[in-house]
């Protein structure tokens, strides 16, 4: 199993390429972002709480996303790999994962981290705003709250795969297929 934590702030283009990567590589996207809208679509309980955290423009708490991501691993124990998107966002929930994968007889192979300066960022979501229907991709004030947070609270789990030898960082400007080309360098690689 080849399992990738595809990292970066909101709107360094993680959905796109990951729609690639499971194309090519046939592994398994899960992204806790979608996981939970698909939550709040459905109208249950654990939607209804997080959409509190999400329109805001914050985290929700970690042991809600521990617990998604739990039971799709546990749910795909043939799978050729997964593609972790938006999750881990903080050092706590980077240490569940590695519980967690160790549990099921398996790891993290590498981490992939899309590099994209701040102004870009909030051109890119500012313009996805306009077709998304996201709450928290329309407003400019929402969108500066969430990029905050990654640079408080989630730019420590880059540190904390580093610190595993994990970590490849690539530049998230340029066409989609130039990235992606970029990419699968490294997932070839690992
Ligand atoms: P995303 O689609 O990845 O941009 O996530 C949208 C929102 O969902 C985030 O701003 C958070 O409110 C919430 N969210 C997604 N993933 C996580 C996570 N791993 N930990 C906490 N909150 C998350």
């Amino acid at each position: 199993m080849l399992n990738i934590v595809l990292f970066g702030p909101p709107g360094a283009g993680k959905g796109t390429q990951s729609e690639y990567i499971i194309e090519k590589y046939g592994f398994i996207h899960l992204s806790t972002g979608d996981l939970l809208r698909g939550e709040i679509a459905e109208g249950t309980a654990l939607g209804i709480q997080a959409k509190q955290n999400m329109d805001k423009g914050e985290l929700v708490p970690d042991s809600v996303v521990i617990g998604m991501i739990g039971n799709k691993v546990k749910a795909n124990p043939e799978a050729k790999g997964f593609i972790f998107d938006g999750f881990p966002r903080t050092v706590a929930q980077a240490e569940a994962l590695d519980v967690l994968l160790t549990e099921n007889n398996t790891a993290i192979s590498g981490m992939i981290s899309l590099e994209v300066k701040e102004e870009e960022l909030v051109t890119r979501l500012l313009k996805r705003g306009e077709t998304s229907g996201r709450a928290d991709d329309k407003d400019e004030s929402i969108i500066r709250n969430r990029i905050d947070v990654y640079n408080n609270t989630t730019t420590p789990v880059a540190d904390f795969y580093k610190g595993q030898d994990k970590l490849n960082t690539i530049e998230g400007v340029g066409s989609i297929d130039e990235i992606f080309q970029s990419i699968t360098t490294v997932i070839d690689a690992l």
